[in-house]
């Protein structure tokens, strides 16, 4: 029994060192069902195109184990796993046309003309590319070459589709378009997706599950709403979205809530996540929408802290505001633009609280 049993894809216990000192992958444990669209989201150096060629074939694992749909893949090479991949650099062959790169993996594969041409103008259509099969990748946008690139990763049909920062060198816009594009396409042809990027709007907004990387670990591995709800560290809830943070020591647990005494001299509660014991160090972590300033929602028993107005902004749906608390100028507080939403001055002073279950106590 393996913990990969079912798994399309599964990293047991991988590691990965490219001058025999250094691991770059550390004991990396991953299983995927079939159909998954996963991201590995992470910073610059931390991994992620590591496991994704290693999962390609391009790397070979220093140690553990690689499988694809139950089998040890460590020793299988790149062309026989039927893999598609997708680069941020398109990596078209610019002296062919568009139909003869999308071609060029079906003539690998010994498939014949009349199949090759089919299989070239379906995979055309489903990127909206139809009408350029004749023109050379240099007559192409860059949003175009990238829809090329993904045809001809997607037309012999693969199980498993690697893309590595595909939409990394495009403008916002294209970048949102093919994102939909992109998650549309995977689903509708039941395809198994690893997806690599170190921009995190596009992992929440395009993945089944996220796997946070950083140095070399995955630090969370979850869906989109729970990596940004419930933040199991530090690290995960500082790199995924905007975060307040406030440093103290564990003052009492009670089951699913603790009191913690900030820094400040300040006390709130909080959910122990990341502590075990009375007197830990712990970094608090509360989104700025989940912050109260009024006692509406609260708890009558909830604590509560002062805070001073350093700055509003209005940003048509929402109002961020910049609050001096707990020894910090930099707390955000974001509330929606309602009827009755008070609107603050730079100097205001408010009282703000919030549900201790929306409060994470996790490590310092
Ligand atoms: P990411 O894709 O998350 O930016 P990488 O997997 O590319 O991270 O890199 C992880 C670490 O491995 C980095 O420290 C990087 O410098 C190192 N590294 C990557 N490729 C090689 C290589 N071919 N030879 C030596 N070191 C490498
Ligand atoms: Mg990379």
């Amino acid at each position: 029994m393996t913990s990969a049993d079912g798994a399309f894809v599964a990293f047991e216990r991988v590691q990965k060192s490219y001058d025999g000192i250094n691991l770059v992958v550390k004991d990396l444990n991953l299983s995927m069902p079939k159909g998954e669209f996963l991201t590995m989201l992470g910073p610059s150096g931390s991994g992620k195109t590591t496991c994704l060629m290693m999962l390609a074939g391009f790397e070979t694992a220093t140690h553990g184990d690689i499988l694809l749909d139950g089998v040890s893949i460590n020793n299988i090479p790149p062309h026989k796993r039927g893999i598609g991949m997708v680069f941020q650099n398109y990596a078209l062959f610019p002296h062919m046309s568009v139909a003869e790169n999308l071609s060029f993996p079906l003539e690998v594969r010994k498939i014949g003309k009349s199949e090759r041409e089919e299989k070239v103008k379906r995979a055309l259509d489903m990127v909206q590319m139809g009408s350029f099969a004749g023109r050379r990748p240099a007559q192409l946008s860059g949003g175009q070459q990238q829809r090329i690139a993904l045809a001809r990763a997607l037309v012999f049909e693969p199980e498993l589709v690697l893309m590595d920062e595909p939409l990394g060198a495009l403008d916002k816009q294209l970048r949102e378009t093919l994102q939909f594009e992109i998650t549309n396409l995977a689903h509708e042809l039941g395809i198994t997706t690893v997806y690599v990027t170190h921009d995190q709007t596009e992992a929440l907004t395009m993945s089944d599950r996220v796997a946070v990387f950083d140095d070399g670990r995955i630090q969370q591995l979850a869906p989109p709403d729970e990596l940004y709800e419930k933040p199991e560290n530090s690290f995960v809830a500082q790199f995924i979205g905007e975060n307040n943070t406030l440093e103290g020591v564990v003052e009492q647990i009670k089951g699913n809530t603790c009191i913690v005494k900030l820094d400040s001299g300040d006390i709130i509660d909080a959910v122990p996540v990341n502590v075990s014991a009375v007197g830990d160090r712990t970094k608090v972590s509360i989104r700025p929408e989940r912050v109260e300033f009024n006692r509406e929602r609260l708890h009558d028993d909830a604590h509560t802290l002062k805070a001073e107005v350093l700055e509003f902004i209005y940003m048509g749906d929402i109002f961020r505001t910049r609050l001096r608390v707990a020894g910090t100028d930099e707390f955000i507080i974001k509330t929606r633009n309602a009827p009755d939403q008070q609107r603050l001055t730079p100097g205001d002073m408010i009282e703000i609280g919030w549900l201790a279950e929306d409060c994470r106590a996790l490590d310092a």
